[in-house]
C-alpha cells in the first residue's frame, strides 16, 4: 500500500483548518457553530487529495472530483463517549493521539480553544480521500475499525501484491483491515493482475497503454493465462477499460511472483 505522509503538508493544512475553526467561533454566544467536514473549505479538500498524489488512500485508484469521498480514519460517528476507540487508533498513529479529540468534546468548550488538538471530524491527520466505490474502501468499511495502514510507513510497506492481483500481508494483524476494506474484491484483483502482466511484458507507460486499447487487449488475449475468466470481454467494455486505466499506479507495484 502507499504511505501517505501527512506531515509533509501538516503546517499548511493546520493553518487553514485553524482559520476555518476561527470562522465558526461566535463571540456573543461563546460557542462554535457551523464548522463540520461537509462544509470543509475547498483548499483543504484539495490539499488532502494532493497529499496522497490523487490516489484513493486504500485501493489506489486515480481520483477525480466526481468519484471522491472524504474518509475519516477515526469514524465521524464516534464521540466523547468512545474515548477507548480514539485511544485504539492513537496507539497505531501517535499524531491521532496528540492532535485529534472527539468533535463534540472540542465544541463543548465555552471558551475559544487552542489547537492542536483538533476536532476529529475536521482534523488533518484524520482525513483521507477515498474512492466512492460501494464494494470496497470507504463505503464498504462504513464505521468499522481498521488499522490506519496508509498513515504509517512501516505498516504500508507490509502490504504487498501477488502477480495474480491478490493483496496480502505477512503481518497477520493487518489481514482483518484488508478484509474490512474488501481490497481483494474480484474486479480489483483482476485489474491489478492485468497491470502486473503488462509490466512483465515490458510496458512502462500508462499513457501509452491508455491510448492503445486494441493492442493491449490483443496482448492480453494472446499471452495472458486468464483461466477462462474472459478478461478480453471484461476490458473491451468502455467503462471497465476506463476503470482499468484508473489503476495505472499498479504498473510498477507487483512485489511477489506467484
Ligand atoms: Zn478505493
Amino acid at each position: 500500500m502507499k504511505f501517505i505522509d501527512k506531515a509533509r503538508h501538516e503546517e499548511e493544512a493546520n493553518s487553514w483548518i485553524d482559520e476555518y475553526i476561527d470562522s465558526g467561533w461566535n463571540e456573543e454566544e461563546s460557542s462554535y457553530c457551523g464548522i463540520g467536514y461537509k462544509q470543509l473549505p475547498r483548499n483543504i479538500r484539495l490539499l488532502i487529495t494532493e497529499s496522497q498524489d490523487s490516489l484513493c488512500c486504500y485501493c489506489l485508484k486515480a481520483l477525480d472530483n466526481s468519484g471522491l469521498t472524504l474518509e475519516h480514519v477515526i469514524p465521524e460517528s464516534l464521540n466523547a463517549g468512545n474515548q477507548s476507540e480514539f485511544d485504539r487508533y492513537g496507539s497505531y498513529i501517535p499524531k491521532l493521539a496528540t492532535q485529534v479529540i472527539p468533535g463534540d468534546q472540542f465544541r463543548q468548550s465555552r471558551a475559544k480553544r487552542e489547537t492542536p488538538p483538533y476536532p476529529h471530524d475536521i482534523a488533518w491527520y484524520n482525513l483521507l480521500a477515498s474512492c466512492n466505490h460501494t464494494d470496497h474502501c470507504n463505503h464498504k468499511r462504513q464505521n468499522r475499525f481498521i488499522i490506519p495502514i496508509p498513515l504509517d510507513q512501516t505498516l504500508a510497506e507490509e502490504i504487498s501484491y501477488f502477480t495474480d492481483g491478490m493483496c496480502f500481508s505477512g503481518n497477520m494483524e493487518l489481514i482483518d483491515t484488508l478484509v474490512v476494506l474488501n481490497l481483494n474484491q474480484s474486479m480489483l484483483k483482476k485489474i491489478r493482475s492485468v497491470w502486473f502482466f503488462l509490466a512483465e511484458r515490458g510496458y512502462q507507460d500508462v499513457e501509452y497503454i491508455s491510448n492503445n486499447k486494441d493492442e493491449i487487449l490483443a496482448e492480453i488475449d494472446k499471452n495472458f493465462d486468464t483461466g477462462g475468466l474472459g478478461f478480453r470481454g471484461t476490458f473491451d467494455n468502455d467503462a471497465n477499460w476506463g476503470k482499468l486505466i484508473s489503476y495505472g499506479y499498479f504498473l510498477t507495484q507487483a512485489t511477489v511472483p506467484v
